[in-house]
């Protein structure tokens, strides 16, 4: 059985032709629904990569990865909501600390849904979100720049880093509490229908029974840079929607050649995403996700030629793939992924 029959990747792809895809412009323009979210609680997809003991599907990382191309390329918004999800699962998945048994299933079967804020933890030395040890458990002060799916989120898996280097993850419920504040939702170029907001924090308390990783930074982060090297599903899953724009839009040979560049990209991104060595190869992790920004680019981009005028319209699936695309080359950007992304771009012909 190919990732491609397995029983998840139909229940996507059901989803996403029954749902996701026929509403993505309304939600564009009006916002992701609670409704969408529920249809995907109920689908078992939030417990795609969970352990099965524990609800979950435990499904190999290319069925996931497959769901999320699916996703990605039916309604790119509703995709992001979702994918914060699968974070706090495989951190929680790994966690030997009590919030695993309190957490892990309901996460795993969708009564709950989580989000995430620890893309901040990235901008060290600069540290947006600080914590300090206080009592039985742990202040949050700071701003966490950026936070999905609020509103739609029944927790929030936060992070912040002490003064002693050392990363502390945990949970809290996603709404508004004494020490945490959201900023109104911010009105964004693409996927504004995310619900994104920004989060002051003003001594958050939460105690040591919500926490699911303590892990010093510099063991954090090599780890996390490198699996922020890999090449995102959603790239090529909105660069296979535009494709089938391009084709449907008389022009078959045009898309064949680019699918043909496409297969071979996703072939390499996946092969490395699966390579033993999680930690290894991260320049040719980064040039194969530059070269997935490239495809991206010109695969939405020559959908828009191909369909003309009325590709500007905002009801038109192609310029909302654009703004997606536009969206997706800073989504989980490090600094080593912006480097690299620049210095192809200035040598481009
Ligand atoms: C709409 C939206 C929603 C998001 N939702 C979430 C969410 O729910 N949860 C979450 O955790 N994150 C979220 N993010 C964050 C996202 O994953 C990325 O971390 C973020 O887009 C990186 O952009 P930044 O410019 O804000 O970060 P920055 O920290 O300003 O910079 C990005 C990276 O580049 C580096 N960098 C910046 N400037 C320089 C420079 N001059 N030289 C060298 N390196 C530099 C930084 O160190 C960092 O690693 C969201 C982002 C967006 C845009």
């Amino acid at each position: 059985m190919t990732h491609r029959d397995h029983p998840l990747v139909r229940t996507a792809q059901a989803l996403a032709d029954g749902l996701l895809a026929p509403h993505a412009a309304r939600v564009d323009e009006e916002g992701v629904p609670v409704s969408h979210l529920d249809a995907i609680r109920a689908s078992g997809l939030l417990g795609v990569s969970a352990p099965v003991e524990y609800g979950g599907a435990g499904a190999p990382d290319g069925v996931a990865r497959e769901v999320a191309e699916i996703l990605a390329g039916a309604c790119c918004s509703t995709w992001f909501v979702q994918t914060q999800h699968h974070t706090p699962v495989r951190m929680l998945a790994r966690s030997e600390l009590p919030v695993r048994e309190r957490l892990l299933g309901p996460l795993a079967t969708g009564e709950l849904l989580s989000g995430v804020a620890y893309a901040h933890v990235r901008a060290f030395p600069r540290v947006p979100v600080r914590v300090t040890r206080a009592g039985d458990g742990w202040r949050f002060d700071g701003t966490v720049p950026w936070c999905t799916g609020w509103g739609l989120n029944d927790l929030l898996l936060l992070a912040g880093v002490s003064d002693f280097g050392e990363v502390v993850f945990a949970f809290t419920e996603a709404r508004e509490q004494p020490g945490l504040s959201p900023s109104a939702p911010m009105r964004l170029a693409a996927l504004s229908a995310a619900r994104t907001v920004s989060l002051s924090l003003d001594g958050l308390w939460l105690p040591d029974t919500s926490v699911v990783r303590r892990t010093p930074r510099a063991t954090f982060a090599p780890a996390d840079l490198a699996r922020a090297a890999n090449t995102s599903p959603a790239v090529f899953g909105v660069t296979r929607a535009a494709l089938n724009l391009l084709a449907d839009a008389g022009e078959p040979e045009s898309a064949r050649v680019l699918w043909e560049r496409l297969d071979a990209l996703r072939t390499s991104a996946y092969t490395l995403a699966e390579h033993p060595a999680p930690e290894a190869h991260v320049p040719e992790r980064l040039a194969v996700k530059t070269q997935a920004f490239t495809l991206l680019r010109t695969a939405t981009t020559a959908a828009l030629v191909a369909r003309g005028g009325r590709s500007m319209s905002l009801q038109d699936p192609t310029q909302r793939l654009a703004r997606a695309a536009l969206f997706l080359h800073i989504q989980a950007q490090t600094p080593a992924s912006r480097t690299t992304h620049l210095k192809a771009l200035t040598e481009e012909q």
